[in-house]
């Protein structure tokens, strides 16, 4: 296959936050990825920028350990790694003080795209975006790229945006949600808007339900302060799942350009209705052997923070009224697995022998493990014995059809950053849209708190709690397998 690198513009990137974990696991191994890949443009320099006490030669070692832990076999050059290493610099710089602010803008080269990932916690994303104002740095170059948690409801979001409006243009601000960076996510899209088979039947009258499936086998791994705060309603939902719902669920835009994607995506979320509370089952695993329970996790013995989401939902749309959303998402799953599946109507009469069973199409997206795309077919088992009907999967996994290229697809940070720097927001989510999922959201956990909602227990290893089953089963329908 030919090289589909294409190239960028030379660029300086900070990353604020640049000895933190995300900057470890993630951003930095992505960048030393594309770096092989050849999408570093000569004279690119990164630069890690963070309280930690260090200076260029130590960052580089950081970096390269980073590398061996996180990029597990990637195979690569030695000249690669040493020429990743002589385009790293570090500064010890204070988000909330003058430390490092005059040397980081003397670092700055003129005439080159500036991003600064803001790879650190919201409450200093104001500070930052002032600092870059006040030292020179914020000029219509520049690119500020945030994290999530984008607020934790409406009104510390709606804070946020105001923070980071005082300095940047909207067109300036890149909202990473990663499951946007997945290649399957882009190819729901080419699969929904390339093509004419499916378009015509994405719609009320021939799907019968959707459901989107993120399930982790992790608990809170350390993070137990902070996901206690959240909950899998804050942390997944409001984001995650609400943008894949989104790319579902949206009109074709008019071009496939930052704003028409976005604006069709807004549009979703404002059809959402308000969920009955009937509708959502919330859960928190329970202790297994050696592995603890939620409340043991988190410290907190009183918890009713939600490790464990099931929702149905609805929209109030042209499209989609009568056909359910239903999503779930929780920890301590039977296994690490997401998936979207699109489940269509059975056929309206069936011309084969009551014994050969009603059958229905599912357009299954796996964004992990094993990204790809299956289309469940109804078809004659072969063979003699009369017309028996059976379901097979269509394999769209295309690594045959494309190569092995196909394999070798960038992962969701490289795709997303090497986008920043293009100047490319069509995969990042813009302001009013995380706004308009908060608004969606607050509601719902204020339902919570004011009835004292408390989350049934599940066992580690499970589907969740059986009352999840349950909101499918009393509708006839069924969750599919949580499988890897
Ligand atoms: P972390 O605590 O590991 O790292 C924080 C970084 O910020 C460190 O480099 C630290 O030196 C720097 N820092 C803290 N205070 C500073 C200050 N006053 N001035 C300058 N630098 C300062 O955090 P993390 O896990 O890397 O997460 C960073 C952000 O990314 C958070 O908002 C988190 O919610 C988000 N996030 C993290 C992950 C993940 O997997 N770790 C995933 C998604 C989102």
């Amino acid at each position: 296959m030919v090289s589909r690198i294409i190239p960028v513009e030379a660029f300086d990137l900070v990353v604020f936050g640049g000895t933190g974990d995300l900057a470890r696991r993630k951003i930095l191994p992505a960048l030393f990825r594309r770096y092989c890949a050849g999408q570093m443009p000569e004279g690119a320099q990164i630069i890690g920028a963070a309280r930690s006490e260090m200076d260029d030669a130590q960052f580089r070692v950081f970096v390269t350990e980073a590398i061996a832990e996180f990029n597990g076999d990637f195979p690569y050059k030695d000249e690669d790694m040493q020429g990743f290493l002589s385009i790293l610099f570090y500064i010890t710089v204070d988000a909330l003080g003058d430390r490092g602010w005059t040397e980081l803008a003397a670092k700055m080269q003129a005439d080159r795209v500036r991003a600064f990932y803001f790879s650190v916690g919201p409450s200093l994303f104001g500070p930052l975006a002032e600092r870059l104002h006040t030292y020179g740095m914020a000029d219509m170059n520049t690119r500020i790229v945030v994290e999530k948690p984008f607020g934790r409801d409406l009104e510390t979001a709606k804070e946020l945006n105001r923070s980071l409006a005082d300095h940047f243009d909207e067109h300036q601000v890149y909202r990473i949600d990663h499951y946007l960076g997945k290649e399957t996510v882009q190819n729901l899209m080419a699969i929904r808007f390339g093509n004419m088979l499916f378009e015509p039947l994405w719609n009320s009258q021939y799907v019968d339900h959707i459901q989107i499936t993120v399930a982790e086998t992790v608990g809170v791994q350390g993070r137990g302060e902070y996901y206690d705060r959240a909950g899998a309603m804050r942390d997944m939902v409001q984001n995650h799942l609400m943008q894949l719902l989104c790319l579902i669920a949206m009109e074709p835009p008019s071009r496939f350009e930052p704003d028409a994607v976005r604006d069709e995506k807004l549009k979703v979320i404002r059809a959402l209705d308000p969920v009955d509370p009937g509708d959502i089952v919330r859960g928190q695993y329970r202790a297994e052997g050696e592995r603890q329970s939620y409340l043991e996790d988190v410290e907190n013995p009183q918890s009713t923070t939600e490790s464990f989401i099931a929702l149905k939902l609805h929209l109030s749309n042209w499209r989609w009224a009568g056909t359910p959303f239903y999503l779930r998402t929780g920890k301590r799953m039977r296994a690490r697995s997401s998936e979207i599946a699109v489940v269509f109507k059975e056929t309206p009469h069936s011309i084969f022998d009551e014994e050969a069973g009603r059958h229905r199409n599912i357009l299954t997206i796996r964004l992990q493990p094993n990204e790809g795309i299956d289309l469940d077919v109804t078809i004659k088992e072969p063979g003699p014995g009369g017309m028996r009907l059976v379901d097979v999967p269509l394999d769209m996994t295309f690594t045959e059809a494309l190569g092995p290229d196909a394999e070798q697809v960038p992962d969701a940070y490289e795709r997303l950053i090497m986008d920043v720097v293009r100047g490319n927001q069509t995969l990042f989510m813009r302001g009013d849209e995380v706004e308009a999922a908060w608004a969606w959201t607050d509601p719902i956990i204020a339902d919570w708190e004011e009835r004292g909602d408390k989350p049934l227990p599940y066992d580690t290893g499970s589907s969740g709690p059986v009352d999840a089953l349950a909101l499918m089963h009393r509708d006839g329908r069924r969750w599919r397998e949580v499988r890897s």
